[in-house]
């Protein structure tokens, strides 16, 4: 086998510029560490956008960049502002993003974008041609490249060619709507192996193959001509031990080596014992339900006041793609939902809503998801949900409710959990009530479960899988040849 070559719209470095010194800062979030055991050693390359534009990289810092990359085992792909644009911000962010996470309304259907898409997507693959032999192993990553392995295909058809999409593919009905629809199922089709979180997405996928280009699909498997395509589900994990241990390392915190966040939340929880925290964590984005969960928590207070004064909601909302008009008309409704509903039934001594509109460092994340009684997460479509997996690593003494909406892919592995449907705030109320008042034995129980499969099914092992599987298309192919 030839070496690995891993591609992603971002490299899983940051880049910092200190007057004429770079250095490459590795990325800490869940997919750099998954994929730590694929991208190793000097077999392995990552090719991305290095996140900084084309007019920001001066010929004397090209040098520089390239050589604390290649440290990393990066390679970049340079994109102008205008590529950024319409390939980003453009057709990724403005028409696949809401029109994959069924906001159709959303969903703008430009052909320049289209072909800014097309353009960067040939970058992406020039870049990935002018580094591989026909017996290295490609894996793609997500809905920026979908047209990335057939361009790849087409010059190097040896290579072996894996893609995974990190967000869900939806249903034929709301796919065929693109206008582009057939282009982009050919693009992906240039693999040998293409994965989803979920076994419905993967579902979605086939039949819209099937429909849309009339292709002979049996079981998990696209025949096409010359060869055969496989399609499979690999829910994606998280970095399990880090977490856990994180949460174990925050309960020997003592008075002075906590956080100044901790300290508040340790006054709160002492001056009323009884009171439950919820929290919810996500970016600020319309397919996590953000506005619905506001209301459905209204509407929980207005129709069961005997809990108010007992619950508090703290919701942290990560700034998110915020140059995308849906993005900013979204931040101002939630402000002014927060501002309503805590105008409307604070009291002197309880605020029932606590909001953030930031990102936070990691052992902030660790003092609330340990200090949350009940995490509350009601995305309207989500591909995984990572957040719910986190706040049930969290839980050292196995205690905490997780209400997760049964439209986030992570709910097919989270059965334990109390599932509810984002959209049915009744529903919602009666799993708070059920949440606050559920027994201890009970919250252990479920989350043994949980936190038995999350550790097994942690990220190392959905990238060793999605590979594993990768290498054994690759034999299946080469015996056909
Ligand atoms: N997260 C973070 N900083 C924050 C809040 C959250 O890095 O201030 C992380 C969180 O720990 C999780 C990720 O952001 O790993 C969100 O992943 P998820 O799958 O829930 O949603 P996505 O944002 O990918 O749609």
């Amino acid at each position: 086998m030839g070496k690995t070559i891993i591609i992603s719209n971002r490299l899983p470095v940051q880049l910092q510029i200190d007057n004429d010194s770079i250095t490459a800062i590795p990325s800490v979030g869940g997919l750099a560490t998954g994929m730590k055991s694929v991208h190793s050693g000097s077999d392995s390359l990552w090719i991305g956008w290095s996140g900084l534009t084309q007019e920001e990289i001066s010929e004397e810092l090209e040098p520089k960049i390239d050589k604390a990359l290649k440290e990393n085992g990066c390679s970049k792909v340079s994109l102008t502002s205008e590529e950024i644009d319409g390939f980003y911000y453009g057709f990724s962010n403005r028409t696949i993003w809401p029109l994959f996470h069924y906001f159709l309304e959303y969903s703008e259907f430009e052909t320049d974008s289209w072909n800014t898409y097309k353009a960067v997507n040939q970058k992406f693959a020039d870049a990935i041609l002018e580094k591989a032999e026909d017996d290295d192993v490609i894996w793609v990553h997500d809905y920026q490249l979908m047209l990335v392995p057939e361009m790849v295909k087409e010059k190097r058809p040896n290579t072996s060619i894996g893609f995974f999409l990190h967000i869900p593919f939806p249903s034929y009905e709301i796919f065929r709507t693109l206008p582009w629809r057939k282009e982009v199922l050919r693009g992906l089709l240039g693999s040998d192996l293409i994965g989803f979180h979920t076994y419905d997405y993967e579902r979605h996928f086939l039949s819209s193959v099937r429909r849309l280009l009339g292709l002979e699909v049996s079981f998990n498997e696209i025949n096409l001509e010359d060869r055969v395509i496989k399609v499979d589900s690999f829910p994606m994990g998280i970095d399990y031990k880090k977490f856990s241990d994180a949460a174990s390392k925050h309960e020997k915190n003592t008075a002075d080596t906590q956080s100044e966040l901790q300290r508040r939340l340790n006054v709160h929880k002492e001056s009323t014992p009884d009171a439950k925290l919820i929290l919810s964590i996500d970016r600020l984005d319309y397919s996590k339900g953000i506005a619905k969960r506001l209301n459905a928590f209204e509407y929980f207070l207005k129709k069961h006041p005997e809990y108010q004064e007992k619950v508090r909601l703290i919701i942290l909302a990560v700034p998110s793609r915020s140059n995308v008009p849906q993005y900013q008309l979204l931040k101002k409704e939630i402000d002014e939902l927060v501002g309503r509903i805590n105008g409307e039934f604070a009291t002197v001594s309880w605020t029932p809503i606590w909001y953030f509109y930031r990102s936070m460092p990691f052992e902030n994340l660790i003092d609330l998801y340990t200090s949350s009684d009940i995490a509350l997460l009601t995305p309207i479509r989500d591909g995984m949900n990572l957040v719910a997996k986190e706040y049930i690593a969290t839980r050292t003494d196995k205690t905490g409710v997780l209400i997760l909406s049964e439209m986030a892919g992570s709910a097919n592995e989270m059965n334990e959990s109390l599932l509810i449907n984002p959209n049915n705030f009744d529903q919602i109320s009666d799993a708070l009530i059920q949440a606050i008042n559920m027994p201890k034995e009970e919250q252990i129980a479920r989350n043994s479960i949980l936190q038995k499969r999350l550790e097994r099914y942690n990220v190392e092992k959905w990238a060793n899988d999605f590979m594993k599987s990768l290498l054994e298309q690759r034999e299946t192919t080469q015996k056909f040849i």
